[in-house]
Order: structure tokens, then sequence, then C-alpha cells
């Protein structure tokens, strides 16, 4: 047998509810990958959120951000439930989550969102709104108000939301870059009539776009106006950028023109190629057990990680070319109108990928 090309080492996370049953599938589908393209997957499974939570008292044990620390990316499958929205406790699953992004520095979050033309009926929406979508939310996540710093008393509260000229700078940057690579546009949203954080982030980004995008078509747009367009005409995006909770909410409405939370992937990356790979979706308590989740946005992250932080871009395409044709041949869990369990959605996906060599890869 041939020497390996290489070492890659992996950290999982399965996290709650419904994050082990899509982290098993990420699982298989990255160790056959290690043998069609001959590298030592080393994978390590770490406990966050509530199951760290049960067993450790913390949602970010020590020993969790030590291995990942150490990895070349991370997959994630979610947190969170209600057996742990208990207002007594003192930490939440979700701070695990939050504490990770901050201590890796993963300021990025990337979210493509692609409609597969079968699913058109699955959305919502009426098909003919939904023609040509094929948009990126590039959202900021690691500032803004859910870090910003907190009072919580019976008759007073606040989140403190601030954002410094580097934060908006280094995530500008990014999302411009990923407009010129698809030779699109770029689209701020803010809420620049009411913050003075919204108006600093216009500020930077038009300067940035000015002196080092000039190429690249731009315009910002108020938050309101946003979540209006993207029900109503969500093809006229391209790259969006935007702060921590209007990305947060923004991305949760533009799943629902793809037809299901489950499919959606997204990246959260820093400075180099490491990232953190995980499913937009949360631990769907109400299907946790049933063996019925949808696994594709976890494949897809998976994918997303293949490109950014393994360079190798030819898996990823055959990753998202495979999920693709799952749905047009209707291989999909009953959320995306198929009969297929999460474990035989999982197979569909790696059955079809034995299928491709790197000449019959379409994109598209
Ligand atoms: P959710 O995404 O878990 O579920 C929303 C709806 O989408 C549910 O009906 C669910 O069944 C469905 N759904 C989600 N993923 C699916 C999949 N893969 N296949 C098929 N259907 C799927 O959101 P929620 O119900 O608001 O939150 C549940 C818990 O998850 C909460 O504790 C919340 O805090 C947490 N959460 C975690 C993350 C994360 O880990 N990144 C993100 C969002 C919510």
């Amino acid at each position: 047998m041939s020497a390996k090309n290489s070492n890659k080492k992996i950290v999982l996370l399965p996290g709650d509810g419904i994050g082990p049953e899509v982290t098993a599938e990420a699982e298989l589908l990255m160790t056959g990958l290690a043998e069609d393209y001959n590298f030592t997957l080393e994978l390590q499974t770490e406990l966050i959120g509530g199951a760290a939570m049960d067993a450790t008292g913390e949602p970010l044990p020590q020993k969790t951000l030590d291995a990942c620390r150490t990895a070349d990316a991370i997959v994630l499958g979610a947190v969170g439930g209600p057996q742990w929205d208990d207002p007594n406790l003192k930490v939440r699953p979700e701070q695990g989550l939050l504490a990770l992004r901050k201590a890796l520095g993963l300021y990025a979050n990337l979210r493509p969102v692609r409609l597969h033309p079968k699913l058109a009926g699955a959305s919502p929406l009426k098909p003919e709104y939904l023609e040509g979508v094929d948009l990126m939310v590039v959202r900021e996540l690691t500032g803004g108000s859910y870090f910003g710093e907190k009072q919580e008393g019976d008759d007073f509260a606040s989140d403190l939301c601030t954002y410094s000229r580097k934060e908006i700078e280094r995530v500008v940057i990014r999302a411009a870059n990923i407009a010129r690579d698809r030779g699109g546009k770029l689209t701020l949203i803010d809420k620049a009539n009411v913050l003075a954080t919204s108006r600093l982030w216009r500020k930077v980004t038009e300067s940035i776009m000015t002196e080092r995008f000039a190429d690249v078509p731009y315009e910002n747009m108020l938050v309101d106006a946003a979540a209006m367009y993207i029900v109503s005409n969500p093809a006229r995006f391209d790259v969006i950028v935007t702060e921590n909770m209007f990305g947060d909410i923004l991305t949760d409405e533009a799943s629902m023109l793809v037809g299901s939370m489950g499919m959606l992937p997204s990246a959260s990356l820093g400075a180099g190629s490491f990232g953190l790979y995980e499913p937009i979706h949360g631990s769907a308590p109400d299907i946790v057990g049933k063996g019925i989740a949808n696994p594709f946005g976890m494949l897809a992250s998976v994918g997303m990680m293949f490109d950014h932080s393994l360079g190798m871009q030819e898996a990823a395409q055959r990753i998202e070319a495979a999920i693709w044709d799952c749905i047009s041949n209707g291989e999909c869990t009953q959320d995306l109108g198929g009969t297929l369990t999460t474990s035989k959605a999982g197979e569909a996906v790696r059955k079809r990928m034995g299928e491709y060599d790197s000449s019959s890869l379409v994109s598209g």
C-alpha cells in the first residue's frame, strides 16, 4: 500500500438532539474520502453544549477547547434542547458554541443558500419568487450585542452592541473577495438610520469598496427592507455582509427559500485555513431519535471543509454534486418530500459520489 499523502486531524463535536445523528453521517463521508484521496484521517470526538454540561457542568470543557486548538478543522452537529432551558441554570448550551467561536477567532460565518429547482415546491414561497436564488450570507460572528457587556435584572436589562473598525474591516474584506470570485455584487445590510454601530459599518465598508474593490458592484440596504426583499425578490441578492444579530435572523429567514432548515451548511472561519463547519439548523428536539433528520446540511458543511480547510476542491465538488443529484432523484428525507431515513440519505450521497470522476463533475 502506498504511503499516505498527509495527516488531517478533525475534531467532531456532535452536541445535542439530532446533532449526533447527522454527525455520524459526516464521519462516514469523511472516512470514505480519506481512502479516496489517500490521507490519514485522525478523528477525535469531544463534548459540547448540553451533553458537555451533563457530563462536566461546563458547555465548553477545557479538554474540548484544547482538542480544537490542535485540529485542522472542527465539525459540529448542534447544541441545545428543552432539558437545558431552565432559567435557573447558570450556563446554557449555546454559551459553549459562542465561547468556542470567540476563543478560536472565527469571525466570519459563511452561509450559502442555493435553491435546487426540484425543491421550489418545498418552500413556503411561491415558486416564481424563487427562480435563480443563489446567495451567500457572510455574517460577522464574534462581535456585536451577542458579546457586549450584559446587565440583567427584574426591571432593567441591557445588551451592549459594539464594533471596532478592525472587526468590520476583516469580515467585509472576506465578503468582498467572495463577491469578486463569484463575479457578483456585495450588499451591506445595516440599520444606519438608527444605530451608531451601523453607521460605522457603512463608513468602513464604503471606503474599503471604493479603495480596494472598485470592480465589485456594491450597495447598502436597511435590515427592515432586506427582510422584505429576501421573501419578495431573493434573487436580487448575491453576497450579503452583515453584523452578528442581523445575520443570525436573516439566514434563518433565507433558509426557508430552499425548503428546509436541514439543507443549509455553514463555515465559520478565521484568519487561516482553519474552520468550524456545521449545518445551520439546531438540535430539532421535535424529531430527535426518529431517524428522519436531513443530513444534507451537515454533509454540505463537510464539503465546505474539504474546500477551505483541507484544500481538496475536487472532493468538495463531488460532495456538492452528489447531494444535488440525490435531490434530483428524490433520494432525500421527508422534510424534502422523500422517504429516506437519515442513514439511507447519507448512504445515497456516498453511493453517488462513487459514480463521479473529475471529468464528470458539473457545477450548478
Ligand atoms: P431547529 O433548527 O432545531 O428546528 C426548527 C425546525 O426545523 C424543527 O421543526 C425541526 O424539526 C426542523 N429541522 C431542523 N433541522 C432539521 C433537519 N436536519 N432535518 C429535518 N428537519 C429539521 O430550531 P429550534 O427548534 O428553534 O431550536 C431547537 C434547539 O436548537 C434550541 O435549544 C436552540 O437553542 C438550538 N439551536 C442550536 C443551534 C446550533 O447549534 N447552532 C442553532 C439553532 C438552534
